[in-house]
């Protein structure tokens, strides 16, 4: 339901990464007061490249961490920059930067850059501040106003601000605190052992045998550059059943080889796998993804955060009881990242200002309900319930707020690098064959609307 209501909050939005930015320039734009607070010195998120991993603990085992950023130095995106942007801000190439369609992870940090630039959103972050607690000032009661009290700590000075907001916005990311695997021998093993969220360069692991755990984007990712400096890399999958793509890899290098999963690890240095082979490693990385984590959200038990589920949230946004005073930008996976947090950022900023409403506690309740039968009934794990990889579901959550509809061209493109990336693992990023849907993209009105040709400033 859309009214003519304009009601100005005061709002807090964790976080400066995509999400947080989005969020920002959305809530203004919608006339609420707003502070982005940021614990780092500039915006960008995990797009924010941090070298300074030493002080990390290495299987980042702290609740509160102190590196966000798990990009490694070679990281290049896995999805062409044409279906990357804001629906607003299309992802232009630059003279003089990375002109590549899978740019490295720098070329994003610019954008979003250039996203803060146009929309002049420095001056409402708040930087070198992190956010230590964030509570109700009153009890929790459905209908009624509730305020929230943020507490943030300025790096240098170590000073504690106390703040009372009508709304908080979390936007802190899901892509930092390791989720681990449970190995028998673990503990005891001595040699390194090491999660990617730490993983900068392949040099540290000249000549060593080395067992990657995980093959996702990541763990294949590491393990690729990893060949060409280790002696031996021991790419361990789920399962053995792998795309093309990567049995090309495999092929192609003499020293990785494809592992079933780890049985057990022994202090003598071997690393047993579940088929019963072995090898003695020197390194164990961990690519095993993330979880989900809010040390600073004090919500009384309303929102449980386990390691891949946040809930209850109704569209993956909004904790029923709570809403819409308090709402998660970018928790769903699996999606076209910038764009739908975009979405969910109109949403929050308009629920806010009263134009539109939520249905009604017991609706959302049962809306939520509905949504984890349906896992169960697919047999999806808990742990994916924020994969969304379905277009249709983005267009109708955008429909909450009359976003548009994700462009044919961005579907196509993105499933056309997806099918690529299976077939040619090594090679996806610089050889493709969508010259026809790239001219249709760029004669659309997301490449047009600015005025500037798509590839050249
Ligand atoms: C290795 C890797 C590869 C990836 N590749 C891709 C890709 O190819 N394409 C893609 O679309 N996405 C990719 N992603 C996902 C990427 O995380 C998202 O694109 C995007 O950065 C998520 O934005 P966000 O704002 O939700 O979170 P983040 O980017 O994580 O930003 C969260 C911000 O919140 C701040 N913050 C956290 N806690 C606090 C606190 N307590 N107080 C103050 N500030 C706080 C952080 O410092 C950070 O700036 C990748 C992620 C990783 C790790």
């Amino acid at each position: 339901m859309v009214s003519e209501k304009n009601v100005s909050k005061h709002v807090c939005v964790i976080g400066a990464g995509p999400a947080g930015l989005v969020a920002g320039r959305e809530l203004r734009r919608e006339g609420h007061s707003v502070v982005v607070i940021e614990q780092h010195h500039d915006i960008g998120g995990q797009w924010l490249y941090d070298p300074n991993v030493e002080d990390e603990d290495p299987l980042g085992r702290n609740p509160v961490l102190k590196v966000h950023s798990s990009m490694y130095v070679s990281m290049r995106v896995m999805s062409p920059r044409e279906i990357m942007g804001f629906t607003d801000f299309p992802f232009l190439m630059k003279q003089d930067r990375d002109m590549r369609r899978f740019p490295g992870h720098r070329e994003i940090f610019l954008y979003l850059c250039d996203f803060c630039e146009w929309f002049g959103l420095r001056d409402m972050i708040r930087f070198n501040t992190r956010v230590e607690y964030v509570g109700m000032l009153d009890y929790a009661e459905f209908g009624k106003d509730l305020k929230w009290v943020v507490r943030s700590k300025e790096k240098k000075s170590e000073k504690m601000v106390e703040e009372v907001f009508d709304a908080v916005v979390v936007a802190s990311g899901h892509y930092s605190q390791p989720k681990l695997p449970t190995i028998k021998g673990m503990d005891a093993w001595k040699r390194k052992q090491m999660h990617s969220h730490i993983y900068r360069v392949p040099e540290p692991f000249r000549n060593e045998v080395v067992v990657v755990v995980g093959n996702s984007y990541s763990g294949q990712d590491i393990s690729m550059e990893l060949v060409e400096v280790a002696k031996e890399v021991y790419l361990c999958s789920k399962s053995l059943d792998i795309t093309e793509g990567l049995s090309k890899v495999i092929s192609k290098h003499k020293n990785l080889h494809l592992s079933p999963q780890i049985d057990s690890l022994h202090e003598d240095g071997r690393v047993l796998f579940v088929d019963g082979s072995w090898v003695i490693a020197d390194t164990i990385i961990y690519s095993t993804g993330y979880k989900y984590s809010f040390p600073f959200l004090d919500t009384k038990g309303t929102v449980i955060v386990e390691d891949g589920r946040v809930g209850p949230l109704y569209e993956h946004t909004f904790p029923p009881s709570l809403a819409p005073s308090l709402s998660f930008v970018g928790i769903p996976k699996k999606i076209l990242g910038f764009p739908f947090f975009e979405s969910q950022a109109k949403w929050v900023a308009q629920l806010l200002s009263g134009k539109r409403t939520l249905p009604s506690f017991d609706d959302m309740m049962q809306s939520i309900k509905e949504f984890y039968h349906s896992l169960d009934v697919a047999g999806i794990p808990e742990q994916n319930t924020h994969d969304i990889a379905n277009f249709e579901y983005c267009d109708r959550y955008g429909d909450h707020v009359g976003f548009p509809h994700i462009e044919e061209w961005r579907k196509e493109l993105c499933v056309s690098a997806l099918v690529n990336s299976y077939a040619n693992l090594e090679t996806y990023r610089d050889i493709y064959d969508d010259h026809e849907l790239l001219q249709v993209a760029y004669q659309s009105p997301h490449f047009t609307q600015l005025g500037d040709q798509p590839f050249s400033l």
